[in-house]
Order: structure tokens, then C-alpha cells, then sequence
């Protein structure tokens, strides 16, 4: 009778079905998370872009798009997603990285 020897590196396929979705702060959009950007709350207090989607603390989802960050900044969105002040200093660096978005409509 023959034994089958279990694979050690038997690997599932991964499929791309089932993704969390985000919701934007400005448009309210839903989307998944690699369509938005995510801006983080550090443990510190600050507010900062994540981009690698990697840092901890408090997270809010925002879609790539100049509008959407105009509006979240306009409306102080992010202020009451995080129940924080942005100091000027990060308020600063969100723009320098808005800055950098092309302006989509
Ligand atoms: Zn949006």
C-alpha cells in the first residue's frame, strides 16, 4: 500500500477574490485598499501618508486623487477621523505629497 508523503511546501493558490475594501474619508467611495492611499495616525500624534500601507497606528483611506485630498483637508476630514489636530509640520508634509498627485478630476 502506498503512501502519499505530504508536500511541506504545498502552497494554496492565491486568489485575488476576496479583498478588504476601504472607504474614502472625502468621497465616500469603497474600494479596495491598494486603490487608496492610506494616511496613518502615528502612536506619537502625527499624521502622516503611509505608503507602504505598513505603519501602525490609526488609519484613514483617501483615494489617489487630488480632489479627494483637497476636499478631506478642506473639511478637516482627517482631523475627525483621527479626533486630532494636525500640527503644521504634518499638515505640510500631506501637502508636499498631495502636491505630487495628478490632478484627476
Ligand atoms: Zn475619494
Amino acid at each position: 500500500m502506498a503512501k502519499t508523503v505530504p508536500a511541506a511546501n504545498k502552497q494554496q493558490p492565491k486568489k485575488q477574490k476576496h479583498q478588504p475594501l476601504r472607504t474614502c474619508v472625502a468621497c465616500r467611495d469603497t474600494k479596495t485598499k491598494r486603490e487608496l492611499l492610506r494616511v496613518v495616525r502615528t502612536p506619537e500624534g502625527h499624521v502622516l501618508i503611509d505608503a507602504g500601507g505598513k505603519k501602525s497606528g490609526r488609519g484613514a483611506y483617501l483615494c489617489a486623487k487630488l480632489s479627494c485630498w483637497q476636499k478631506a483637508l478642506k473639511e478637516k476630514r482627517l482631523e475627525q477621523q483621527f479626533e486630532i489636530e494636525i500640527s503644521e509640520e504634518d499638515r505640510k508634509g500631506l501637502d508636499d505629497y498631495i502636491a505630487t498627485l495628478p490632478p484627476v478630476e
